[in-house]
């Protein structure tokens, strides 16, 4: 978020300044932790729009465009790829919204549609379960990491500095400036952006503001397969996991890793804020993210380990956890995608909401003493070069 924001102030011949942890051993950055499907907007709960079918309608559709936009925006294709819903067939609650939703955003029938069930049975293999029905989505994996690396050299190429620091920074307001405490130096700034992911909280109450939100902790399992999964995106809603195959192989991810995400009872509602190399879960969540894994999926893991994402959740009536949360302290802006695939869109919000400050405030050059240092290749929290283990501990 951070990042797109920096690239859009560019544009606009300003000159930013974009703090962050460093992420050396481990990934000290939801964006880099968590699952890279660009979401459709398909399985999104109408529920969570508080059963209004017209804001799904328009929230999803502005998903699936945001999501597809942001790769072409800057310059990488959008992967030939899709993925699999499977619904068990005694189950016509879960089969009548699929295809509500997908009526809603007005899907083409190569982009939403029921697979016959040869056709099922032949590319699902050994997921093929007889009991479900099985539908294809238009929800893909993405390379996250590239879409980063894309807006950070826009960002720097035009003039803006991401520091990378030792400790996570702190915030306090003196008069109309917030000053920003980084690794024993201080500097002033007239235009604040929080778009500090799970520790965004924690600099708003240093400020003195409770944001209306909630921290939930998300399980991951990482790991290799060997087949591959027979869709980059396979969702099993009887067994409530989704998988998540990256297929794109390079220097950086010589392997196809599966990230896979569990139901509910998988995650941590309330959680409290820690650093990212203090992650941990509860036994227990672990045994719920197994229990929902069918043995066809567990017999072709290895090498798995597990990651603790935090997701920012907003209690506000009228905002959902899907998009974007931006809101606005005086000279200090908070902003949350809610969801990674609409990102540069946030950003274009958020930047419309920083603009309308910029312009009335005074301008504190960045001291020349604070070098760009943020420049190393950015990783996935499943690539190989990454050990770590959330479950430890
Ligand atoms: C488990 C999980 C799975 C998800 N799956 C998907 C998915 O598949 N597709 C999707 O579209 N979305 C997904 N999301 C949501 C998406 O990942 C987030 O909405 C998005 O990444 C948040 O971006 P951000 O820039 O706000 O936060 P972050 O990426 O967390 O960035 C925050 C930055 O602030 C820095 N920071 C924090 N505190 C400080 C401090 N005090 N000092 C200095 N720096 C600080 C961090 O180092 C980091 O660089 C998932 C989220 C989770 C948790």
């Amino acid at each position: 978020m951070g990042t797109a924001v920096a690239a859009l102030a560019t544009q606009a011949g300003k000159r930013p300044i974009v703090f962050r942890l460093k992420d050396s051993g481990i990934p000290r950055a939801d964006t880099l932790r968590n699952q890279g499907w660009l979401q459709s907007g398909i399985m999104y709960p109408i529920a969570a729009f508080q059963g209004d079918e017209v804001r799904f309608q328009n929230f999803a559709r502005s998903t699936f465009q945001s999501g597809r936009g942001m790769l072409k925006s800057i310059g990488l294709p959008i992967p030939d790829d899709n993925g699999i819903v499977g619904i068990n067939k005694d189950d016509s609650r879960r089969i009548g919204k699929l295809n509500r939703r997908a009526e809603l955003i007005g899907f083409s029938i190569d982009q939403f549609r029921q697979l016959e069930p040869d056709e099922a049975r032949n590319q699902l293999e050994a997921l093929y379960n007889p009991k479900q029905l099985y539908f294809r989505i238009p929800d893909l994996p993405f390379d996250e990491a590239k879409v980063l690396e894309r807006l950070r050299s826009k960002a720097i190429e035009n003039g803006a500095k991401f520091f990378q620091t030792e400790a996570p920074v702190t915030i306090s307001k003196h008069g109309s400036v917030t000053r920003i405490n980084f690794d024993g130096q201080t500097i002033e700034s007239s235009v604040t952006l929080i778009a500090a992911g799970s520790g965004s909280f924690d600099l708003l109450k240093q400020l003195g503001i409770t944001a209306n939100g909630k921290l939930r902790l998300t399980p991951l399992l990482v790991g290799q397969t060997d087949p591959v999964l027979p869709a980059s995106i396979f969702i099993d809603w009887g067994m409530g996991y989704s998988a998540v195959q990256h297929r794109y192989t390079d220097d950086r991810n010589p392997a196809r890793p599966i990230v896979v995400g569990g139901g509910d009872a998988t995650r941590l509602k309330n959680a409290k804020h820690c650093l990212y190399e203090n992650r941990e879960f509860r036994e227990e969540h672990l045994h719920e993210l197994h229990n929902c894994l069918p043995a066809p999926l567990t017999d072709r893991l290895s090498d798995v380990r597990y990651t603790a994402g935090y997701e920012v959740i907003p209690d506000q009536y009228g905002v959902s956890e899907f998009g974007p949360w931006i809101q606005e302290f005086g000279n200090v802006v908070f902003a949350s995608p809610g969801r990674a695939t609409v990102a540069t869109d946030a950003a274009i919000k958020t930047w419309g909401k920083l603009t309308t400050k910029l312009n009335g405030n005074k301008k504190i050059p960045i001291p020349h003493s604070i070098p760009g240092n943020w420049t190393e290749p950015i990783k996935m929290h499943f690539q190989k070069i990454y050990t770590f283990n959330d479950a430890e501990g």
